[in-house]
């Protein structure tokens, strides 16, 4: 879209009879602020949406070194970021410019208008969803500052957790950014405590988990041990899918999800193959579409709530979190997906996270821009990566373990490769050993037909080998195959574990009412449209079961 008509998109005016619509919604209040009174102060969560209704309001970002206005709203104008949605905290802060009066609106409420006033919720949702593109954009907005080492892996994760969860942010590296050791003075600590995370001129947090990032950011907050209809395990594709059809149909719908929402496809750059996206689209932009959807239902989706086991309590599932947090769910979709194998070639460990990746996304890619880099794998997330990669190194080497690259991966892929000049092929290759020191210098690799080795010096290896599903926090009597995937349907109505007395639906598990959808099931087609199309079935399931009841 060019760029003044996302501005009118984001900024748009509404009219007197939009403005009566939203004073009726619960909790819309009309209140008057002093000239200078802060409304929303940049990093407020559960901060409120205002809709000005006479003077001004002028929207600030605080983030840089200098404050700097954004926008002035006028009547019918109104704040607001898709974080009422999503949860997280305010990017900006909007100040009264002059004395001026507004209606004061919750998350909630704004939800409302969103499901209540669909025409007027349309304008809102995309104002807020163009604000954020907007911004990404622009290239100006800092955001949260990272301060930390391309060399160590705490770095990489506080970045790979921001970016999953799309909460805008600017890295300064320790090792290439001049300013950096002044800006650590100011914060009032040294090198040695970095990573750190900053927002303006105030210290956020010093090398925080993703879950203490998450709270602090509002992105995850207490469960509070609440019995839900539905509980999703992964906002993968699968788990979004559920969570949009769960909560479009009244489920009362939580999803857990271990850091960020996306799963493997948030991994991907370009997906070309899912239906209604002709020129493709980020697995992230996905994403980020779909807990948007999902918000605006309800479905609650704190991050970094891995959950660690669940025990089954007469009929319920009771899920345990990692930090000991529990929830009851009435019906339990497992959407756990899958993770890449860990390479097993001499030396790779010590690397992981510095040097050794296993997506590559916008947060690799300044790792190896002019470099040489290695990929390994056969199949599409392989090639997708080897693609993305030849657009920011000088070249990629593609290691490939058997002799034909048209044998796992999509045509249209292979071909692509093909004519790429700077990705070279290599067939019947495997990774040996890999060296360096406080972060990877080179890696072998080995032709297991001739024998031929070839050691090449790069600053980053990503692998994308073996796929195994995330089932290690489930209890026996959810039945797996012998990869560990799990079983559903009409297989289970044989297991002894079978006990409900009739057969199972289509996605059920073992366990009656508990689901699986997507990559973690037996015999699923790992693609992003089998998976959204099998977390909206298992919906109608749990519909099913629930009648029952
Ligand atoms: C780089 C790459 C590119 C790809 N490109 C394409 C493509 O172009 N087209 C296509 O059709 N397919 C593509 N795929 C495959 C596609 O992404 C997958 O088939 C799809 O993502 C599977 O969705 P899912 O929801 O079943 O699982 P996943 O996407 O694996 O999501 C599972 C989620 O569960 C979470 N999780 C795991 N364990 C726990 C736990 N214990 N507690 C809480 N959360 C947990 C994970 O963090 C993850 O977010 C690609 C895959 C990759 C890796």
């Amino acid at each position: 879209m060019p760029k003044h008509d996302l501005n009118s998109v984001a900024f748009p005016k509404l009219n007197d009879a939009q403005m009566a619509a939203l004073s009726q919604c619960t909790g819309a209040g009309l209140k008057s602020y002093r000239d200078g009174e802060t409304l929303i102060q940049t990093g407020d969560r559960d901060f409120k949406f205002f809709v000005v209704n006479s003077g001004k309001l002028a929207i600030v970002d605080e983030s840089g070194e200098t404050p700097e206005t954004i926008a002035e709203l006028e009547r019918g104008e109104f704040t607001g970021d898709v974080a009422h949605l999503t949860g997280g905290p305010s990017l900006i802060t909007a100040i009264a410019r002059g004395d001026c009066t507004a209606y004061e609106i919750s998350h909630e409420g704004v939800r409302q208008i969103l499901n209540r006033f669909p025409d007027l919720g349309d304008v809102i949702l995309q104002a807020l969803i163009a604000r954020r593109q907007i911004l990404r954009q622009s290239g100006k907005f800092t955001g949260l500052r990272v301060i930390g080492s391309r060399y160590s892996p705490d770095t990489f994760r506080i970045r790979d957790f921001l970016a999953r969860n799309r909460v805008p942010f600017t890295w300064l590296d320790l090792e290439t950014e001049p300013e950096v050791g002044e800006l650590l003075k100011q914060f009032g600590v040294s090198e040695a405590d970095a990573p750190v995370v900053a927002w303006g001129h105030k210290l956020f947090l010093r090398n925080p988990s993703n879950q203490e990032l998450a709270e602090a950011l509002g992105l995850r907050h207490s469960l509070k041990n609440s019995l839900y209809d539905l509980v999703v395990v992964g906002a993968g594709p699968a788990g979004l899918a559920a969570a949009v059809y769960g909560a479009s149909e009244g489920l009362k719908t939580l999803v857990l999800e271990r850091t960020g929402p996306g799963g493997q496809a948030g991994r991907s750059m370009r997906i070309e193959n899912y239906l209604g996206f002709p020129t493709g689209i980020t697995g992230a932009e996905l994403a980020d579409r779909a807990v948007i959807q999902a918000g605006k239902f309800g479905a609650c989706m704190p991050v970094a709530t891995p959950v660690s086991s669940v025990i089954f309590q007469s009929a319920y599932s009771v899920l345990r979190v990692d930090g000991g947090e529990t929830v009851t769910a009435k019906c339990l979709l497992i959407a756990t997906g899958a993770d890449y194998r860990r390479l097993e070639a001499e030396g790779c460990e010590p690397f992981e996270g510095r040097g050794v990746y296993y997506a590559a996304t916008l947060n690799e890619a300044p790792l190896c821009r002019g470099a040489e880099v290695v990929v390994v794998g056969g199949g599409n997330s392989a090639g997708q990566a080897a693609v993305f990669l030849a657009g920011v190194a000088r070249k990629v080497y593609l290691a490939v373990r058997h002799g034909d690259l048209y044998k796992d991966m999509s045509a249209y892929l292979a071909r692509r490769i093909e004519e790429t000049p700077n990705i070279q092929v290599l067939l019947n290759t495997t990774v040996r050993r890999m060296t360096g020191d406080k972060h990877l210098r080179t890696v072998e690799l080995v032709n297991n037909q001739t024998g031929e080795v070839l050691t090449l010096k790069t600053p980053a290896l990503f692998s994308f080998i073996g796929a195994l599903p995330r089932t290690d926090w489930l209890p026996p009597d959810i039945e797996k195959d012998g990869k560990n995937f799990i079983r559903t349907g009409v297989v289970v109505a044989q297991s002894p574990r079978w006990n409900a007395g009739r057969q199972p639906f289509l996605l059920e598990t073992s366990r009656p009412g508990v689901f699986a959808a997507g990559d973690v099931r037996s015999g699923s087609v790992k693609r992003v449209a089998s998976a959204v199309g099998e977390g909206a079935m298992a919906v109608q399931f749990v519909h099913e079961y629930l009648k029952q009841m």
